[in-house]
């Protein structure tokens, strides 16, 4: 939610229309891959046949061996928040509902990074290392989106007092 006054003249009613949001469209294959297996509901990350290195992005060749070897494992969706920055300002009138909205790396347990969203987060409970699980949100009627959310089973067993 966010104040019209906040919004770009371009973005205040009426001149908001409400466009779709964009979703991502890939024209490689292994991409395309990536995105079909998100729409079940689960992430899963390429890993590689030989030296065992998972990866993301989506890709054709191990950055660490240079095996072109891979297959598709499934995500324990658990990571840590690596880095994020709080959008206070909608750059595509698609968003202008969500703003401010937290875009985030988070570090997966499998060892990638990967650009995302954090939702259901106060901003001021943001900090590094933040155990987040994976969610996913709905864009539009047909597609799904993968998104972390402060993992509250971890956060409860950090803050439970030492020796318990
Ligand atoms: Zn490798």
């Amino acid at each position: 939610m966010s104040d019209e006054k906040d919004l770009p003249p371009k973005m205040r009613a009426p001149a908001r229309a409400a466009p779709p949001k964009p979703k991502p469209c890939p024209q490689d294959p292994v991409e395309q891959e990536f995105w079909k297996r998100c729409q079940d509901g689960s992430l899963h990350f390429q890993q590689c046949g030989e030296c065992a290195t998972f990866r993301h992005l989506p890709r054709y060749m191990c950055a660490r061996c240079g095996s072109p070897e891979f297959s598709w494992q499934r995500s324990s969706g658990k990571g840590t928040l690596f880095t994020w920055t709080v959008t206070h300002q909608a750059l595509h009138p698609a968003f202008a509902d969500d703003i401010p909205f937290i875009a985030a790396v988070v570090e997966l347990e499998e060892g990638v990074r990967m650009a995302t969203r954090l939702i259901d987060c106060d901003p001021d409970g943001l900090e590094l290392d933040l155990p987040v699980t994976l969610d996913f949100e709905p864009v539009g009627t047909d597609f799904r989106l993968p998104v972390f959310r402060p993992d509250t089973d971890r956060l409860d067993k950090e803050e439970a007092p030492d020796g318990s």
